[in-house]
């Protein structure tokens, strides 16, 4: 028993935390949303900017999308066909699946999120069934996203589990000479800031035929032409060795997970995931409304608006590296931790930063590693420039005299 997890013990560790995230009152905040990443709560009537929204080009509330995602379930007449789509499913589910595997040069499957994509993919490529028959051993970066560490009991029941430390691709290059056939499972962009050494991953495939298993989560949309995130930017297309899982809740702006399961054209691939994926099999799929939403945002990410929104990211992702150093500082990613390193003083300050009008995460332990306690940040291409100056130097200034 708990090789794996330990849900009784992880839920000691974090309550402590969330109590006091809660009596902050940084916790549950039911809003209304004003648009661009900006809320009023029903409570206190407080308005607030969310520095911690993972809606990274602002897409969620772009109105195109919004509209789209009303015309879509008003034309088809309901929000879902009610049995599985394997055997019965609504157009738009094919024409979003089509629009995807066109913008990103791959085969992809929908499901409803990106936890449920893990769930769907793990354990098909764990079986060996994407790898000539034979399980690979299944290496986990120490970091990968939480999402893909729950699969590791049901993964482990189909191929052998390690796991290495975050980002160390001299331990998986040794796991490579000593196994015939490995996958490493990884996040493209950390939840908690950095990104995968994607270039020595792809040294590793190409000597040791190793696969590739991203999540891509925060990546997809965020950077690359047309948004095609961290990885398929290095790789160009996607190649058989490799699988990648993302949301189309973040970024993207619309709603669902995705899961790109190989070159466009892999029908036996699409076969498999799609009579044997866990959740694709469920009503987990998206939803019609979703669905609309997701067929305007791949129509946007052709366009020049993309380009332009990636470049005002960028912009306020720079402005806010000019003012606060962070491990992250100068990657082009919009994900910042602000390291602490007490949880008290985190809470603290979180707190006195809503009060300014700004909520930010604060993040501890299980989230992040012990003593790295602080807050996690995200930038958006909706922020206005004076907003992140002012928030910035209320945070320096606060950060300095709890130092
Ligand atoms: C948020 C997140 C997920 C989960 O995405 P959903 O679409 O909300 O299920 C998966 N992986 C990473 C890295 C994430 O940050």
């Amino acid at each position: 028993m708990h090789a794996f997890l330990n849900v009784k013990k992880s839920a000691e560790v974090s309550d402590v935390f969330w109590d006091v995230t809660e009596e902050a009152g940084l916790f549950d905040v039911v809003v209304k949303g004003l648009g661009d990443g900006e809320h009023r709560a029903i409570d206190d009537g407080r308005e607030f900017i969310n520095m911690s929204s993972y809606s990274y080009l602002g897409l969620d509330t772009h109105p195109k999308l919004v509209r789209a995602a009303a015309d879509a379930v008003l034309a088809e007449g309901a929000l879902n066909t009610s049995t599985s789509r394997m055997r019965v499913r609504f157009e738009s589910l094919r024409n979003a699946e089509e629009a995807l595997s066109g913008l990103l040069d791959a085969e992809v499957v929908t499901v409803a999120s990106c936890a449920a994509a893990a769930w769907a993919a793990l354990p098909l490529v764990a079986s060996g069934l994407f790898t000539d028959g034979e399980p690979p051993l299944m290496v986990f970066d120490r970091n990968a996203h939480f999402c893909l560490n729950a699969m590791k009991p049901s993964v482990a029941d189909e191929a052998e589990v390690t796991t290495v430390r975050h980002n160390d691709v001299e331990a998986l290059e040794e796991l490579c000479k000593q196994h015939k056939r490995v996958a490493y499972v990884a996040d493209g962009v950390y939840s908690t800031g950095g990104q995968a050494p994607v270039r020595e991953l792809l040294r590793l495939q190409e000597k040791y035929g190793l696969f590739l298993f991203f999540d891509e989560a925060h990546g997809i949309s965020t950077v690359g032409e047309r948004g095609r995130g961290v990885v398929l930017s290095e790789m160009g297309e996607i190649n058989d060795r490799t699988l990648i899982i993302t949301s189309l809740n973040k970024g993207f702006g619309a709603s669902g997970g995705a899961v790109l399961l190989g070159p466009r054209g892999s029908a036996r691939r699409r076969t498999l995931a799609i009579r044997n994926g866990g959740p694709i099999m469920w009503s987990q799929r998206i939803n019609t409304a979703g669905l609309g939403a997701v067929l305007a945002s791949v129509e946007l990410h052709k366009t020049e608006e993309l380009t332009d929104l990636q470049r005002r990211l960028q912009e306020n992702i720079a402005l806010f590296d000019s003012h606060i150093t962070t491990e992250q500082h100068g990657d082009g990613l919009p994900i910042r931790h602000v390291n602490l390193g007490d949880e008290g003083a985190t809470v603290r300050l979180a707190q006195r930063l809503f009060e300014e009008g700004f909520y930010s995460s604060p993040i501890f332990f299980p989230v992040i590693g012990r003593g790295k306690a602080g807050l996690r940040l995200m930038l958006r291409a909706n922020m206005q420039k004076a907003d992140v100056d002012r928030f910035c130097l209320l945070l320096k200034k606060w950060r300095d005299q709890l130092g």
